[in-house]
This record gives structure tokens, sequence and C-alpha cells, in this order.
């Protein structure tokens, strides 16, 4: 078990290489979900420092040397930022589970490593590209450059703070822009170590800065706002997508949105429910089930509906929910008190709908010491009506929805019965029906017989209401350079 014992710390900004204070000496408070313990007093910042930041962010890129210097230069002081997030992986992912309730271990041998690889990906990545060339009838010849954009205004979420944080920065820096960061405000500890983690790997000042506030009319809006920003990459919930996109409208910004899914986990009766079912139970519970991946629809052939039932029931009541300090944890709390409102109002959602209740829908025995924890057991709704609220909204915690089908037809036209298009698994041993299935549900991504594996060279990003754009490989290359063609007369 790691140590829960926590010192109240305090999160400054990182502005131009320094940690520094909050101009307006406003500090809000974070809370360990697990106890509600206050665990963090974190520096808000104003205006002027996010003002502050952006123009730090500006002169860097402008006078260098961070766009002009060689770029295996650049790449390998990326390679040491994920080496030394390595060496503190120990340190950073305690700081996660305190801050998010996910369970340390998760963090620890998933969660970090990623947010390392993140960084070396994109780094040994940007070292292979090539460029285009187009010879014109031997008198002319152009060939293309990709040149960084400027400064980036980097958004993410509270469900993977760090993890979603590095797979940005990891191809804004790559390509030789300067980035502003704001994490989500409920979660901001790991983040708020990556101007300091940039600064040991030798990347200049300037170049990563990191400010913490909350959304609308606060630093969020404010970098989405700046005239300095000239791109921004965002993940979180589409209607914040939406009003990003309108708040940047008038600077012609950039936009790069990875936003909320609702995905389909379709289970054929030729299934290998052996496999299927504990990835599942994964899909559906993992995080607390707040991840955007989630298979939070599970679409089940009704011949095997009852099998299904019994054996996914067995595998929920089986997960260990409690301290996401202790190894044996396999599900924490929800994020937050808010969050925690939000998740269990479903609740009552689901039963007006007349769902079927298999399993869950109460708080959990715990130890005395997590009782004021936001604690949900893991819940698994039956919903015959897929347009039900449960089935089509998304409700980001522990609680899933089985929705019986017959047909392949009927399957295809249940999952894509959403607005959201971001991912969706499918479990058949029959290779046609995989394919058919995979070409025709409108998502980003398709799991065949397998979910949460990422290449990070291939395309990840949402159809619908689920993102704008693509990143992963040159996707997030693209997004963060200017690609420029030059024409020379040979003759
Ligand atoms: P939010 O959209 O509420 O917040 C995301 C970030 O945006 C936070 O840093 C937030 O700040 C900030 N923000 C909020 N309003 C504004 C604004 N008007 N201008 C600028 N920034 C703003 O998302 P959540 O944090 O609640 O995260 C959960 C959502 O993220 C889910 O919908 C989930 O599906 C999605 N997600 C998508 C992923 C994907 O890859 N498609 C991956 C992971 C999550 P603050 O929190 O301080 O208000």
């Amino acid at each position: 078990m790691a140590n829960t014992q926590t010192k109240l710390k305090e999160v400054k900004l990182f502005i131009n290489g320094e940690y520094v204070e909050s101009s307006s000496q406003t500090l809000f408070e974070v809370k360990n979900p697990a106890t509600q313990e206050i665990i963090a007093k974190v520096h808000e910042a104003s205006f002027e420092d996010v003002d502050r930041a952006c123009e730090a962010a500006r002169q860097a890129f402008e006078e260098g040397p961070w766009r002009t210097m060689p770029l295996s230069e650049r790449c390998a002081k990326i390679r040491r930022m994920a080496e030394i997030i390595i060496e503190r992986k120990e340190e950073l992912a305690r700081l996660e589970a305190l801050d998010v309730g996910k369970p340390y271990q998760v963090a620890l041998e998933r969660e970090i490593p990623r947010a390392a690889e993140n960084l070396k990906f994109f780094a040994d990545f940007m070292e292979h590209q090539g460029g285009e060339v187009y010879p014109m009838d031997d008198a002319y010849l152009n060939y293309t450059r990709y040149e960084p954009v400027g400064v980036a205004a980097l958004i993410t979420p509270w469900n993977l703070p760090f993890m979603l944080t590095t797979w940005k920065l990891g191809p804004c820096l790559a390509s030789g822009n300067t980035a502003v960061i704001k994490p989500a405000e409920i979660t901001p500890l790991t983040v708020s170590l990556l101007g300091e983690i940039a600064q040991q790997a030798g990347i200049p000042d300037g170049v990563v800065n990191v400010v913490h506030g909350f959304g609308v009319q606060s630093a969020g809006e404010f970098m989405t706002t700046h005239p300095e920003v000239d791109l921004i990459s965002f993940t979180g919930e589409t209607t914040t997508g939406k009003a990003i996109m309108k708040n940047g409208a008038d600077s012609l910004k950039k936009v790069s949105f990875e936003l909320g899914g609702k995905a389909a986990n379709i289970i054929f009766e030729d299934a290998n429910l052996d496999k299927a079912i504990p990835v599942s139970i994964q899909a559906a519970f993992m995080n607390s089930g707040q991840v955007c991946l989630a298979g939070s629809r599970i679409l089940v052939q009704r011949t095997i509906l009852d099998e299904f039932l019994t054996r996914f029931k067995e595998a929920a009541a089986a997960l260990v929910v409690g301290d996401p300090q202790d190894a044996k944890t396999n599900m924490g709390p929800v994020v937050s008190q808010a969050h925690y409102n939000k998740v269990t109002s479903y609740l009552s959602i689901a039963e007006y709908e007349n769902s079927t209740l298999i399993y869950g829908g109460k708080r959990p025995e715990l130890p005395v010491h997590l009782s004021t924890g936001y604690y949900l057991q893991p819940t698994i709704y039956l919903q015959e009506n897929a347009q039900a609220r449960i089935c089509q909204e998304e409700i980001f915690g522990p609680i899933v929805t089985i929705i019986p089908f017959d047909t392949e037809v009927e399957a295809l036209a249940i999952a894509n019965g959403t607005e959201y298009g971001l991912n969706a698994v499918v479990w058949t041993e029959n290779l046609q029906r995989a394919h058919r299935i995979s070409h025709d549900v409108r998502a980003g991504t398709i799991w065949v017989n397998c979910w949460f594996v990422r290449d990070l060279r291939a395309p990840f990003g949402g159809f619908k209401k689920s993102g704008v754009g693509r990143e992963g490989g040159h996707h997030s290359l693209e997004f963060f350079t200017e690609a420029k063609n030059i024409c020379i007369a040979l003759k």
C-alpha cells in the first residue's frame, strides 16, 4: 500500500520558467475524492497571469532558440522529459491517485508510463518525418516543409490529467511550438509539475507554461480568446468544445477537439464470452467509468442475454471498490461532489425510465476513513429502449446499460443512434461480420475483440459530436504545423 499521508500542497502557476503566485492572490481548494480531505490550495490565474503566460510563450516562440534549434537537439530534450517522468513515476502516480481517485497501481503501471511514451513517441516520430517533393517538367521543383504554428493552448479534462496533457504536449513541442497548459481545476496536481520537468530536461524558459483556473470567464476562456494564442487543442465535454469554438472564432484559431462519447460495445451470439466479459467489465468500470472511450452501452444479442447477464453481474460484483492507494483496489470513487451528484442523478432517471437494475445502484460498504468519499457500486441496468436517457447521455461514471437486440441490422441502428461517434467495440468470431460492422458504425475507432489498444501512430478522434480533427501520428503533426510549399525555378 502506498503512503496515504498527505501534506497540504500549495500549487503555483509556472510562467516563463518559474513558479509564481496568482497576481490576484486568489486560491482555490482541491479535495481527495476518496475522503473529501483538502489536499491542495491552488493559485488561480487572473487575466493578467494568463496574459503573462501567453506573452512568455510568444516571446519563446519568436525569439527562440526552441523553434530554430536542430531537430535532433529539440527531440533529445523531449525524450529527457520522458525519462524524468519515469524517474518520478511513483510521485506522479501517487498524486494522480490522490487527485482523481483512480487506483494508484493503474496510474503507476499504465497512465504515467503512457505519459512518458507520449513524449518519447512524438520526439522519435518527428525525427523520422520526411517531406513531399513535386517536380514539374524539370523546370521547377516544389518541396514542402512543416513549420511550427506558434503558441498553443492545451486544455485538458480531469479524468486522465497527466496522460492527456502529454498526449498534446508531445506533438506540440516536437513540432517547435510553445505551450500554455491549463488542467481541469479539480485535478491540477500532476500537470502543475510539467513546466518544472520541462525545465529539468533543458527546455528553454517560456516554452512550457502552466496556468490554473476554471473554464468560463476564467483561465480557460482567457486562453481561448487571447490574441497571442494561435491554436487550441482541447479535450473535454462536447458543450465546452462548442463554447471554445465560438470564443476562438474571432481570431480564427486552429482547433482540435476530442469530445464526449457513448460507445456501443456489441456482443454477438458467437462472441467468445471468456474474453468479452472481462474486457467489457474493464470498458465499463475502468477509472470508475470516467473514460471517454468507455463501453457504456452494451448491446447483447438476445439469444445469449441470460448467460451474459449472469456472468457480467458476477464479474462486476467481484470488483474491489475501495481506497485508491491500496494495491488491491480495482475501482475508486468518482472525482468530485458535483460529479457524484450528476452520476447518481441517473439512478432516479433510470428508475423513472423503467430500467431494470441488475446490480449495484448503492454506496458500497467501505472502511470508515472512506465514509465521505464519492463512491458508487459498479451499476448495471437493462433497458429495452435505446432512446432512454441512460442509453443516450454520457453519464461518465460507473453506470452501464445493457440493451438487447435480435439482428445485426438492429444492432447497427442502435450503435449509430446517438449524437456521439468516438468509438465502438465488436465481439464476434465471424470475420465478415466484424468487417461489415466496423465499416458501418460511424465512429473514429472500432475495436474488434479488444478494447483500449492504442498504436500512437493511428488516427484518434471522433465522428459527429465526439470531436473535430484527429490526433495521433502524422495527424497530430499536421495540426501542430503549417505546411509550406517552396517552388524553385531550375532554369
Ligand atoms: P470539461 O469540458 O468540463 O472541461 C475540460 C477542460 O476545459 C477543463 O480544463 C475545463 O476547466 C476547461 N473549460 C471549461 N469551460 C471552458 C471554456 N469555456 N473555455 C475554455 N476552457 C474551458 O470536461 P471535463 O473536465 O468534465 O471532462 C469530461 C469530458 O471529457 C467528458 O465529456 C469526456 O468524454 C471528455 N473526454 C474526451 C476524451 C476524448 O479523447 N474524446 C478523453 C477524455 C475525456 P475547468 O474544469 O477548470 O472548468
